[in-house]
This record gives structure tokens, C-alpha cells and sequence, in this order.
């Protein structure tokens, strides 16, 4: 014979527990109340076995309870709730109220009806609940009160500043001398510098307090990309680096998104490239591919051949104020912003910004959006259309940077034309006296053995 709990037994098992537990009968007259009950409520058991259940909640709640638990009893309205887990209010002996969570079920033994409720004070966890909900809403205020008083104050700087650039720009077209001139040359110099900070201090508090917003117009992206090239092209000149871009086959000619905004990305990344980068090249390219759920996710890349990045910096760059080094900061300049805003402009485009790089040998920064279309028309059709009066036409092409070649190359061969390409002048010369004619040349200006010009002046001898 299996051997069983005595009543005093089971008591003292239920007594053991951290929660109140409590039973009434059919009338809801308490018929147990443990020692976990006890300490909850202040009540004795021997206080209140035999009392009405409704003596434990607040008396605001009392009306109507009996009911609500007899419908519950009657397996009725609120039998759903069965041993269901749920936040209810009850009152201490000495009147202060607590919220509690509670457990009620039904059993039957020998036909009669017990109730029993499994009660937990958790006034502890609310309160901290409540603390913590507070903190993070005084925090989160903060937090914007901040980033406005940073878009408001960035706006105020750059006004009196604008109309410092506007006057130095004046200034320079009055008859001033030598001297005065390269103080002015410097008042503008450093104003556009200050400005562009500014510029992108004002982006990224209007980026945290969400009150950037996106256009969408239709603008053709090989344009988008010559302009933010056209912005470049000087500091890369000035470092001797070789800029170029590709649009590869499946790019929409003419998309629907924000211009100025995917501008700002690329001349960002540019900007970085040519920063970070002493001898090479600095190469976008573009590709893309339809997505299925309709419109293109385009990728924007920008590849140096730069100082790169340490792979455990990688994760960190894109973090607000964030640079490889703070010698960096001291060498490069710049205010560890620019990536932060870019990722974020590329995620808010429904894509975003990832790095591939290796320390020494370069970097590539890859944006991506998604984009609707304009009409169907590819990129490349479209220059194919316009390359009509080119093709057939025999092009030379002479540059010693091997992916300006390549690119070009690939330019011609799409608008129908017969390209040939020479990596020095030597070669060009040689090909020419061998025999090679050509309708027209596309000479690199700056050349280690002849500059383009000089070249130009030799092919025409021939
Ligand atoms: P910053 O204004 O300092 O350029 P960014 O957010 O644009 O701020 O860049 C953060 C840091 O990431 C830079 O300071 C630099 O250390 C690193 N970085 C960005 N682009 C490149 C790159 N093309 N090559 C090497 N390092 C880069």
C-alpha cells in the first residue's frame, strides 16, 4: 500500500512555500491560509479562516467580486481564466494596498467545490518597473532636448558663417595684395572647413531626433555619381591620385530616391578614400539588380588603395565620433561623423554601408539602397542611344593607370566603338607606327615618360 500525506503533513508542505496560498470553499469563506499568506497580508490564519475572501482586496474592488468568483466557481463567464496567471490588487492587514500576481484554479473533492488562489507580492518589481521606465523616459527627453539644442545651434552657426565665406569670396575679387590675399584665401579656406563640420553636426542631430527626411525624385544615377566625382576631383588631383567610375550592366538609368542625400554618401566616401590615400587610385563602381518584391537594391562602392583599416577597428568606424586613431584625428582632421551619417542616410534608403579592407593595401566602402526606377530603361541602353554618332568609330586609348584603361575600354566597347589601349606613350607611338589608325584619343594628362599634351602634339606628326 503506497504510502500517503497526512493532512498535517500537506500542511506543512504548504507552509514551506514563498507564496500565499489560500482556499476557500463554495462560499468563498477562507478555509486555508498558509504561512507564505501570513507574511503577505499581516493576517493570521487563525484571524481570518472562516472570513469572506473579499476581506483581502481593496473594498473598492469587493463589489461585485462575489459574483464575478461564482461565475468562475460555476465554470461560467470567466472560466477561461482557469489557472490562468494574472496582476490583481489586494490589501494588507493594516490597510496598504499591493499588487500581486495570482494564480486561481478550481478543484472538486467529494463533491464540494475548492477554490485556491496562489498569490505573489510583486509591489517590489512594480516599483522597480516603474523606476526604470522613469529613467528611460528622462533619458530618452535628455537625449532629445540634446539633439534639438544641436540642430537649433547648428542652424544659428551657419548663418553668421555663410556670410563669412560669401564676404572673404567678395573680398578676393577686390584689389587686394599679395599678402591680404592669402590671409583672405585662408579666412575662407577655414570657414568652409568649419562649415562642413557643422554641416555634418546638423545631419547627425536631426539623424538622432528622426527629422531627416527623405525626398524622392527622379534623377539619373550616372549623373548623381559625375557630380559627387566633379566635388573630388581636385583633392585628388592635388594627391596625384587617379579617380574613375563604372556603372556596371543592370543599373536603372533614371531612379526615384533622394539625389542630394546618396550625393552626400558618396562624396563622404570619396572624400575618406582620397583622404586615406597617398598613391593609386580611387574607383566607384555601381551595380545592380532587380529585387523580387519589386524596384533595384543598387550598391555603390568606393575602392582606395589607401593606408586601410585593422580588422579589429572594423566594427568601430561607424560609430558616432569614431576614428581607427586619435593621431589620426591630428593628421586627417575630420570629426568621425561623416560614416555614422552615411550608414544611417543608406539604411533610411532601405540598405546600408559595410567596409571590406586590409590594412596597407586599401579599403572598400559599399552602400547600398533600394530604389525604385524611373521607366525600365538601363543605364547602359541609354548610353548605347546616346553613343550612336560614336559607333563604329576607332578610339586609342593611352593611360597608365590599368583600371582607367579598363574602364574606358569597357565605356567604348559598349557605345559600338573599336577601342585600343596603350598603358605609356612609348606604346601608343609604337602602335601608331605600326599601322593602327584611329578616329580619336583619350589621353591621360598626367603620364610618368610624356604628358598628354606632348603626346597629343607627337600623334599628330603621324
Ligand atoms: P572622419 O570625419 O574622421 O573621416 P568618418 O566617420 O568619415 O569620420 O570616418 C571614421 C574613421 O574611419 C576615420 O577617421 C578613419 O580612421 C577611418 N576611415 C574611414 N574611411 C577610411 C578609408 N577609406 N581608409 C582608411 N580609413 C578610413
Amino acid at each position: 500500500m503506497p504510502h500517503t500525506l497526512s493532512p498535517e503533513q500537506l500542511s506543512n508542505i504548504i507552509d514551506i512555500a514563498e507564496n500565499a496560498v489560500i482556499c476557500t470553499d463554495e462560499r468563498q469563506k477562507i478555509i486555508l491560509f498558509n504561512k507564505g499568506a501570513e507574511r503577505v497580508f499581516g493576517w493570521t490564519a487563525a484571524e481570518v479562516t472562516g472570513q469572506d475572501l473579499a476581506m483581502l482586496m481593496p473594498p473598492r474592488f469587493r463589489p461585485g467580486h462575489a459574483e464575478r468568483v461564482a461565475g468562475f466557481q460555476h465554470g461560467e463567464r470567466t472560466a477561461r481564466r482557469m489557472g490562468e496567471r494574472g496582476t490583481i490588487h489586494a490589501v494588507r492587514k493594516d490597510g496598504s494596498e499591493f499588487p500581486a500576481e495570482a494564480t486561481i484554479s478550481k478543484s472538486a473533492a467529494g463533491g464540494r467545490v475548492i477554490l485556491t488562489a496562489i498569490l505573489q507580492d510583486i509591489s517590489e518589481r512594480k516599483a522597480y518597473e516603474r523606476e526604470l521606465e522613469l529613467a528611460r523616459d528622462s533619458a530618452e527627453a535628455a537625449m532629445q532636448a540634446k539633439s534639438m539644442f544641436l540642430a537649433n545651434m547648428s542652424h544659428e552657426i551657419r548663418t553668421p558663417l555663410n556670410a563669412v565665406i560669401g564676404m572673404t569670396s567678395l573680398l578676393l575679387h577686390t584689389d587686394i595684395d599679395d599678402e591680404q590675399r592669402d590671409y583672405t584665401e585662408t579666412i575662407r579656406s577655414s570657414s568652409e572647413a568649419l562649415l562642413a563640420i557643422i554641416n555634418d553636426l546638423l545631419d547627425y542631430s536631426k539623424l538622432e531626433v528622426g527629422r531627416l527626411d527623405l525626398e524622392r525624385h527622379a534623377f539619373e544615377v550616372r549623373r548623381c555619381v559625375e557630380e559627387a566625382l566633379d566635388l573630388l576631383a581636385p583633392s585628388a588631383s592635388d594627391k596625384n591620385l587617379d579617380l574613375a567610375y563604372m556603372i556596371e550592366p543592370g543599373v536603372p538609368a533614371t531612379i526615384l530616391a533622394d539625389a542630394t542625400r546618396l550625393r552626400q554618401i558618396l562624396v563622404n566616401l570619396l572624400s575618406n578614400a582620397i583622404k586615406f590615400t597617398h598613391h593609386g587610385e580611387v574607383v566607384v563602381s555601381v551595380s545592380g539588380e532587380p529585387r523580387e518584391e519589386g524596384g533595384y537594391r543598387l550598391v555603390f562602392a568606393v575602392r582606395d588603395t589607401g593606408i586601410g583599416i585593422p580588422p579589429h577597428r572594423l566594427g568601430d568606424i561607424f560609430h558616432s565620433f569614431t576614428q581607427v586613431d586619435a593621431s589620426t584625428t591630428r593628421k586627417y582632421g575630420g570629426t568621425g561623423l561623416g560614416l555614422t551619417i552615411s550608414r544611417r542616410l543608406a539604411e533610411m534608403m532601405g540598405g546600408g554601408l559595410t567596409v571590406d579592407s586590409e590594412p596597407g593595401r586599401g579599403s572598400t566602402f559599399s552602400a547600398a539602397i533600394v530604389a525604385d526606377a524611373f521607366d525600365d530603361q538601363l543605364a547602359e541602353h541609354v548610353l548605347r542611344d546616346r553613343a550612336a554618332t560614336v559607333r563604329g568609330r576607332r578610339i586609342l586609348i593611352v593611360d597608365d593607370n590599368a583600371t582607367n584603361r579598363r574602364i574606358l575600354m569597357k565605356q567604348a566597347l559598349l557605345w559600338g566603338m573599336s577601342p585600343l589601349a596603350a598603358a605609356s606613350a612609348v606604346e601608343a607611338l609604337d602602335l601608331v607606327r605600326d599601322g593602327h589608325p584611329f578616329d580619336v584619343a583619350v589621353l591621360d594628362m598626367q603620364m610618368p615618360d610624356m604628358d598628354g599634351a606632348r603626346l597629343a602634339a607627337e600623334l599628330r606628326k603621324h
